[in-house]
């Protein structure tokens, strides 16, 4: 018997091309071109060049059986998400355009936004842990997901296992079966696979392919997703899913966004991988709304030459800092010591991003110093901004971390954290110099 929305064939229209043209000349157009344009065309709203943004709550259906077709996108029954705009806890043409986007720069089939990088990454570990069953996690994270990890879903009978960032492949192994006998002794799997890499503050690099691997040997893929935090180094530096992640999650607030004006997050990857999440989002609501998406889809047309410019005056600012005699040693990915380390690098890497760590000759003290004397850096936590930041992690982004934990992650009193934004390096450089002469 056909069905009412068989007889639907057209979706309802949305502010995007039928056939997005993602080839010019037989090549395929790089992701920094298709940002000006890629999923929106301009004929569809009065031929606004930019999207307008889209502020309303809901969306008219073209037809009661469209409707119909679009709530069962909604509800999953067909999966891949909703054909039609539907309501705005939902979806919405701008938040569609930005996701759209974000997934060419990942490598991903799909992508979701989120109104904060912590919202995209608790969704995402809600929609994959039930009762019983482990999450397996790099470490250190990001402060507050490993908060989530150990005093959230804790409480829902979720618990953890966790690893140093730098671990081997013997390592690995060994995590993985303690992994998969802590689940069976809970009646639950190992739900996921939750990396972070580089960590924060120590710039520790996971072997995401190491990972891959001992999954593949002990898990069933199928089952239990990897899934990598690529805030620090993506989309430019780092696409984890050519290492074998199945998961990408962001904050958009730092590098993608990147002008300090915004807080929004992400989640990419395989639709079999994004359709749980989504199916949660639209349940719990968390959707970036339609003004942040705008703002998204603006900074997303300059994150290319942000970055490429913000990790060339970083490699120019270490080079300096490495030198200076105030400077006891810098944590920065572009330079390495240990083979480990430099292997992983030079096998995921294609840049070395603009944070790092400085450790400056004394304590708390001089750090307070340098950091008061800074002129041109400001004095603020978070990263990836056109400006440079400077922090002190031991007394603000890591102080409650009890001194133990402190001391096997490297967090010293004299390491200073720093963000180089695009500012002119030589500036920079001026700055630190006079900064570190008042230390
Ligand atoms: C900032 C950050 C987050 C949290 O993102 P919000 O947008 O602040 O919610 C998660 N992971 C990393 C690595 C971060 O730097």
């Amino acid at each position: 018997m056909p069905d009412a929305t068989d007889a639907v064939e057209t979706p309802t229209p949305r502010r995007k091309p039928k056939a997005p043209v993602t080839t010019i000349g037989g090549r395929t157009m790089k992701p920094s071109t298709l940002m000006m344009g890629y999923g929106y065309d301009p004929m569809l709203s009065e031929g606004s060049l930019k999207a307008p943004i889209f502020l309303t709550s809901t969306f008219a259906f073209e037809s009661a059986a469209a409707g119909k077709r679009h709530f069962e996108g909604i509800t999953g029954q067909r999966p891949g998400g909703a054909e039609g705009l539907v309501y705005s806890r939902f979806n919405g043409p701008n938040q569609e355009i930005l996701e759209d986007r974000l997934a060419i720069w990942d490598g991903a089939e799909d992508a979701l936004s989120f109104s904060s990088g912590m919202t995209a990454i608790c969704i995402l570990m809600l929609a994959y842990c039930s009762a019983g069953d482990v999450i397996v996690h790099s470490g250190p994270l990001y402060a507050a997901s490993e908060g989530f990890v150990a005093k959230v879903l804790s409480r829902f009978g979720v618990t953890y296992v966790d690893f140093p960032a730098g671990a081997t492949r013997a390592e690995l192994d060994a995590v993985m079966e303690k992994a998969k006998a802590q689940a069976a002794s809970s009646g639950g799997k190992v739900a996921m696979i939750y990396l972070e890499s580089p960590g924060n503050p120590t710039n520790a690099l996971v072997d995401v392919e190491a990972v891959r691997d001992a999954r593949n040997a002990a898990l069933d893929p199928a089952v239990t997703p990897i899934a990598i935090d690529n805030t620090f180094l993506g989309p430019l530096w780092q696409r984890p899913i050519d290492n074998g992640a199945d998961i990408i999650c962001y904050s958009l607030t730092k590098y993608v966004g990147g002008h300090s004006d915004l807080v929004a997050g992400s989640v990419s990857g395989a639709k079999r991988w994004m359709d749980p999440v989504r199916a949660l989002r639209n349940t719990m609501g968390g959707i970036a709304d339609p003004n942040t998406a705008w703002m998204l889809l603006r900074s997303l047309e300059t994150v290319e030459l942000r970055m490429e410019r913000a990790g060339r005056n970083a490699e120019k600012v270490c080079a300096f800092l490495k030198q200076h005699p105030k400077v006891e040693g810098l944590g920065y990915l572009g330079m390495v010591d240990d083979p480990r380390q430099q292997d992983i690098y030079h096998r995921h890497c294609t840049g070395a991003g603009s944070t790092f760590s400085v450790f400056i000759t004394g304590g708390e003290a001089e750090c307070f110093r340098f950091l008061d004397s800074l002129k041109v850096a400001k004095l603020a936590v978070s990263l990836g901004g056109t400006e440079t930041l400077a922090s002190h992690p031991a007394s603000m982004t890591h102080l409650s971390v009890p001194p133990a934990r402190k001391a096997v992650l490297g967090i010293t009193d004299n390491l200073v954290r720093i963000s180089v934004g695009i500012e002119d390096p030589d500036d920079l450089i001026a700055d630190f110099e006079q900064a570190l002469a008042a230390v």
